[in-house]
């Protein structure tokens, strides 16, 4: 049985996430773990599986303390504490979501050994359920949030920017606003209050969904745009002119920040552009599959310094191997207090990407993927951790199947427009006549 996805469990509330598969999970949890801090994003079903977490925790005899509303990243700080860390969440996905994450006390996320124990226990209905006087407790801590303040404010120094902080009606807007004021910044925020119907944006925090802070940018004549997904582990950047900042533009940022002159291993996943590798000259860049439990798996492997992800993950393992929005948007407050976004952003390379697809029936994607893999081997050197990556004297390209439709993605990019499209149309060709 499949439950965990590469984001723990996700799914519809109440149909395929259920409290009913919620005690199950706290069920067998509870039995391997003496204690447990929990917290849930603002979404309207997440109350309800909290519930029955708890119940089902505290029924195998583990010790549940509960932090309520909080961001992602601020539960994975506070489970340093305990011997596991639960979130309530769907991060970015729409409102009618929910979702169960489990975290590690380093801040690393279940990897799939610990998923695939809880999917067996389930399966074999091992539950976990102790004598009625050896059930766990159940408590409140409060200060879970001022604890993650006071560690993101012992790594950053102060800025007096005037920042428009954008929360989505996520969970940052518990913590966001006022860590940024406390260091000294004007905030102006939009969307701040929690709120599980998403009112005003989709909760995924790409250039789309927002228009309104790229307007309040420029209107308020704001140093910085900045934006989070729903509990807050993501964050992406709007520059002074209100124009959006790409992923590949801000990991480059951060990682420039992170390495300063001495390097440092940088861990990505195989879909960055190659504009962040020519950032970081004096860096070992390391390639992982997407997905930012992937690249957080790499970071602690290798000891690298720093990694992260176009979508809007960035993680500094000197303070958790969470992606941390909050961290982050303290961090960049900091780098943009001595140099303006536009002007950073200036700095870096400028490469054109070109990105389609082709269609392929599922059930012929992992044969096309293998003889796509021999053929393309004429265009490069080819890397399989996920997909077909071949990096060429232009530029690379990825072919990856598609995880929820019919068809094979084909990413490319080159030094310019021309290189680019003559790159993409060989992977096309080499692709459709792997197909045949
Ligand atoms: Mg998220």
């Amino acid at each position: 049985m499949k439950l965990f996805g590469s984001s723990g469990i996700r799914g519809i509330a109440n149909e395929e996430v259920t409290p009913e598969l919620a005690l199950k999970v706290g069920q067998v949890l509870g039995k391997t773990k003496k204690s447990a801090v929990i917290g849930r994003d603002p979404r309207t079903a997440a109350p309800m599986i909290e519930h029955a977490l708890i119940a089902g925790l505290s029924s195998a005899g583990c010790d549940v303390t509960r932090i309520g509303l909080v961001s992602t990243p601020t539960l994975a700080c506070a489970a340093r504490d305990y011997e596991c860390g639960v979130m309530v969440t769907a991060s970015h996905n729409p409102s009618e979501y929910v979702g169960i994450k489990l975290w590690n006390p380093d801040g690393m996320a279940f990897d799939s050994a610990q998923q695939e124990e809880i999917e067996e226990a389930i399966e074999k209905e091992a539950f976990g359920r102790a004598a009625w006087d050896e059930m766990g407790r159940v408590s409140k801590d409060e200060k879970a949030i001022r604890a993650h303040m006071e560690l993101i404010k012992a790594e950053v120094g102060s800025a007096s920017l005037r920042v428009v902080l954008d929360c989505g009606c996520g969970a940052g807007g518990t913590i966001t606003p006022y860590l940024l004021q406390e260091l000294g910044c004007e905030v102006i925020t939009l969307n701040a209050q929690p709120d599980g119907h998403f009112p005003a944006r989709n909760p995924e925090p790409n250039d789309a969904n927002l228009s309104l802070l790229k307007k309040a940018v420029v209107e308020f004549e704001a140093e910085l745009g900045l934006a989070q997904d729903g509990d807050a582990d993501r964050l992406m950047a709007v520059d002074e002119k209100g124009s959006f900042v790409s992923g590949d533009e801000l990991l480059a940022i951060f990682g420039r920040s992170e390495c300063g002159e001495s390097g440092g291993a940088v861990v990505v996943p195989v879909d960055t552009s190659m504009l962040v590798a020519d950032s970081l000259p004096k860096s070992e860049i390391l390639r992982t599959r997407v997905g930012d439990v992937y690249v957080a798996e790499g970071i602690k492997k290798h000891g690298a310094v720093y990694g992260g992800e176009p979508s809007g993950s960035w993680i500094f393992p000197r303070l958790s191997y969470c992606p941390d929005g909050i961290y982050a948007a303290a961090k960049l407050v900091e780098i943009v207090k001595d140099k303006k976004l536009s002007e950073l952003r200036a700095e870096l390379p400028k490469y054109a990407t070109r990105r389609g697809a082709v269609p392929c029936a599922n059930d012929r994607k992992a044969t096309l993927m293998e003889e796509a893999g021999t053929r393309l081997k004429v265009l490069g050197e080819v890397l399989t951790i996920d997909g077909v990556r071949v990096e060429t004297a232009e530029g690379w390209v990825l072919v990856r199947p598609s995880g929820t439709e019919a068809k094979v993605r084909i990413t490319a990019e080159a030094r310019d427009e021309a290189a680019v499209e003559k790159l993409y149309a060989t992977a096309e060709k080499i692709v459709r006549e792997a197909l045949q």
